[in-house]
């Protein structure tokens, strides 16, 4: 019986454990790493709650170990989307008339099991899957994770109060129904808590799922499974799928009943997904929602005012944690040459103490970077900086893939502010900085919003008041999350709405109001109490 109003649990941040030696969350994330190297997994795709096997297998490898072997994932073809979307579609009733607190319950619950018994089991997945340091694993896998979905709890109950005025006699109500269809979601390697958000966001809502994760996050892909199913979501309602992008693409895309797709990845998979839906239009039933997140070209400008510690620190935090690839990453930066020579030293001092390697060493840093395609693009850009006379390599410049994908965390100096790598998303730990006249200021402030096709984040560091109403200003359109006097990185869920826009989406805000919006189809009731009986208005009588 549905018969009150119920208040959901008012969301607060997960607290982020600090792993500080002799911590029991230390001891019990070392224990679960040791546990999973020691066996090799089979990881099945999950369509309409059932594990598919396939006899195509391919090896998942730690990207810092590429000898091991962690397990297998079953990759799947053509067939498995199609069984994903009939599942998808022959559950989408039940859940879509499940009432809406009977959804909460379970994506309260899935918080509840990966901040206590998965917390461990879901870390070591994603240090071991991603290379992500125990630190970078947690505020994302876990922290990250559990805000996204209890915040997105509450913002429902908030979408579901918001109700039209009603003149007397009438009422009028507003009734939001999810979208009439599936949802595609498609996500990136780089954040489980991303992966885990593009598929329960839209299925909060009341939307049934084809899911295809990035292949090099499959290892924790099936961690969120896991915890889901053991929320007691049911089958059909989230279907993980393993196939190539444009073979699951060209199905999908096809289909009469797709209504939405939430993307996050790079800007060109997203304007070439786009512009098939824009191709097939004609094929659907509605137009499909489309929220994608996508690239960045982030950065950090110092204003002479600036204190250049404060530079230093978010530059070396911002760029090169998880070996900059965060889609917030700062990536080029912009300093006065007034304050270069301090803010230098701090760096150079900072990357001096940095060690690279495995996560299994808590005192490493800095890990690998995802795969091949990553180290060869990115140690290109860096070789090319080696032979430019535009740029200069001030620390770092070395890159090796005999154990692992490990690149230095690099720093290139340029005088031109147009120089590649201040231009294009390297996606990996190279900095660029580029030196500019203290008197330049506000002409640089226009080359770095003209520089890039991107628009995600950005920074400026200033101690001056006016220097930094300006700034703002002047940068108004440059990135859709801005930080004053902080790096560009770490958004923290029910506090800063994250999402781009230009080249680097749909400006949708993940991890707010705004991103729930997009799965829902409003209906709009009116029920008049007493309806009129003569057709004539007062103004016709003579
Ligand atoms: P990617 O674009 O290579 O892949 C993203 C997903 O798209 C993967 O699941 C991939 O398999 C899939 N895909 C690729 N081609 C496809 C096709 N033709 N049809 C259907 N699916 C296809 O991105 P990535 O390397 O996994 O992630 C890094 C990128 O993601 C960077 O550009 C980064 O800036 C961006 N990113 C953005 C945000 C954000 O919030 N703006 C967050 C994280 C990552």
């Amino acid at each position: 019986m549905s018969n009150a109003y119920y208040e959901v649990p008012y969301p607060v941040n997960e607290p982020i454990k600090s792993y500080a030696p002799d911590t029991p969350e230390r001891a019990e994330v070392k224990k679960a790493i040791k546990q999973m190297k020691s066996k090799k997994v089979s990881i099945p795709m999950v369509i309409n709650g059932k594990r598919i096997a396939t006899k195509n297998k391919v090896a998942i490898h730690p990207p810092h170990e590429i000898k091991h072997v962690l397990g297998h994932f079953s990759k799947g073809d053509g067939s498995h989307v199609n069984k994903a979307i009939k599942a998808a579609m022959d559950a989408k009733e039940a859940w879509e008339n499940t009432p809406w607190e009977h959804r909460a319950a379970i994506f309260l619950k899935a918080a509840d099991l990966l901040a206590g018994p998965y917390r461990a089991r879901m870390n070591a997945a994603t240090m071991l899957g991603q290379s992500k340091n125990v630190f970078q694993a947690e505020i994302d896998a876990v922290a990250e994770f559990c805000d996204f979905l209890r915040f997105n709890v509450q913002y429902m109950t908030e979408i579901y109060g918001i109700q039209p005025e009603s003149a007397p006699g009438i009422w009028n109500r507003l009734e939001y129904r999810p979208l009439e269809g599936f949802v595609f979601a498609i996500s990136p390697f780089n954040f489980t808590s991303i992966a885990g958000n593009l598929c329960c966001a839209p299925a909060m809502m009341g939307n049934t799922i084809v899911w295809k994760p990035a292949e090099t996050q499959i290892y924790s892909a099936i961690v969120i499974m896991d915890i889901l199913e053991e929320a007691g979501l049911p089958p059909g309602v989230i279907n993980l799928i393993y196939v190539d992008g444009p073979v699951a693409g060209d199905i999908i895309f096809s289909d009469s009943d797709f209504a939405g797709l939430h993307f996050t990845g790079s800007t060109g998979v997203f304007r070439h997904l786009w512009q098939t839906i824009g191709n097939n239009i004609s094929k659907y039933r509605s137009y499909p929602r489309i929220v994608g997140e996508t690239g960045g070209k982030d950065f950090v400008i110092a204003h002479p005012s600036a204190n250049a510690k404060e530079v230093a620190t978010a530059l070396t935090r911002g760029a090169f944690e998880y070996q900059g690839q965060k889609c917030s990453a700062a990536s080029r930066a912009y300093i006065p040459k007034s304050l270069w020579p301090d803010v230098k030293k701090y760096l150079l001092a900072d990357l001096k103490s940095i060690t690279t390697g495995t996560p299994e060493d808590f005192s490493n840093f800095v890990n690998a970077v995802i795969d091949e395609n990553a180290f060869d693009k990115i140690s290109g850009y860096i070789a090319r900086a080696k032979k430019s006379k535009a740029a200069k390599i001030i620390a770092g410049g070395t890159y090796k893939k005999t154990k692992g994908y490990f690149i230095e965390p690099t720093v290139i100096e340029t005088k031109d502010l147009k120089y590649q790598t201040m231009c294009e998303e390297i996606f990996g730990p190279v900095l660029t900085v580029a030196v500019f006249n203290d008197k330049d200021y506000d002409k640089t402030c226009k080359v770095l919003d003209e520089t890039s096709p991107y628009s995600l984040t950005g920074a400026v560091f200033a101690k001056d008041r006016y220097a930094i109403e300006k700034t703002s200003r002047l940068l108004k359109n440059s990135a859709g999350n801005f930080y004053i006097n902080d790096k560009p990185t770490g958004a923290v869920v029910g506090q800063q709405p994250f999402g781009g826009a230009r080249g680097s989406g749909t400006n949708d805000k993940a991890g707010s109001v705004l991103n729930l919006y997009r799965w829902i189809s409003p209906r709009t009731i009116k029920e008049n109490f007493v309806p009129p009986t003569d057709y004539r208005y007062p103004f016709l009588e003579e």
